[in-house]
Parts: structure tokens; C-alpha cells; sequence
């Protein structure tokens, strides 16, 4: 059966499927009322908000050692970006030879290490293959 209000519009009158069975109490429940009734609702909450604390903990202890790791990450940013913005100024200081040994571009721009390139043969025609002594990198030079 069905009413309309003032408005107009129709409304269905509630029935039995409108209620929320799966938060009614059972009748047993009911009969506690009063101060015991409120204690026991006050522990059950104190026992949720333990746990939901507990849940928060643990996320805490998970975010700690995320920023561990971030901060680990951003030292190894930042020292890697402290030499590569004194590679610019190490290029103006590279000697490409000393005494009479071509020297390692890589282990000068990279450490500012001196280092000498060996040549080790393997080329052809027009070039010649250098090994650096320290980082092992090879460079091919044309003649
Ligand atoms: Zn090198």
C-alpha cells in the first residue's frame, strides 16, 4: 500500500525488509541496561580502539623504514649530484697527457684520479685502442 505525502510523491511505508536486522540486539541483550550495560559497551570500545592503535603502530614502524630508505636514497642523490656538478669544473683542470702518457678521461672526470691509458692493440687502419690502468674502460683513437 502505498500513501503520498505533501509533496506528492509517492512514499512507501516502511515493512519488514526496510529494518537492519544485522545490527538488531537479541532480546537476551535488551534485559542489561543501565550503568553495567554502558561498562560493557565502554570496554568493547576500549578494546577496538587498542587494536586500531595497535593497526596504527605497526604502520608506523612500516613508515619509519620507508624514510630510512629515503633518506638513504637522498645521501646517495645528493653526493652523487655534488660530483657530477664538479665534473664541469674537473673538465677545465683535465691534462690529456702526462709525461708521455695519454690519461684517462673517465677516472679524471668522474674522481679527479689520475690514471694512465695503455695501449693494447686490437685496432685497425686508423685506430688505436687504449686501456685505462685503473678503471679498465677502453677508448678507440684514430691515428
Ligand atoms: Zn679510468
Amino acid at each position: 500500500m502505498r500513501h503520498k505525502n505533501i509533496t506528492g510523491t509517492t512514499v512507501k511505508p516502511l515493512g519488514l525488509g526496510d529494518y537492519n536486522l544485522d545490527k538488531a540486539s537479541p532480546l537476551g541483550s535488551m534485559s542489561v541496561v543501565g550503568q553495567l550495560a554502558m561498562t560493557d559497551k565502554s570496554s568493547q570500545i576500549t578494546e577496538i580502539a587498542k587494536e586500531i592503535a595497535l593497526r596504527q603502530q605497526s604502520r608506523a614502524a612500516d613508515i619509519q623504514r620507508e624514510l630510512a630508505k629515503i633518506e638513504a636514497e637522498k645521501a646517495k642523490l645528493q653526493s652523487e649530484f655534488h660530483a657530477v656538478n664538479f665534473s664541469h669544473e674537473r673538465l677545465g683542470r683535465f691534462s690529456p697527457i702526462r709525461g708521455m702518457q695519454l690519461q684517462c678521461p673517465r677516472c679524471w672526470i668522474n674522481h679527479e684520479a689520475i690514471s694512465s691509458l695503455r695501449s693494447i692493440g686490437g685496432g685497425d687502419k686508423t685506430t688505436d685502442i687504449f686501456r685505462c690502468n685503473t678503471c679498465d674502460e677502453t677508448f678507440a683513437l684514430t691515428f
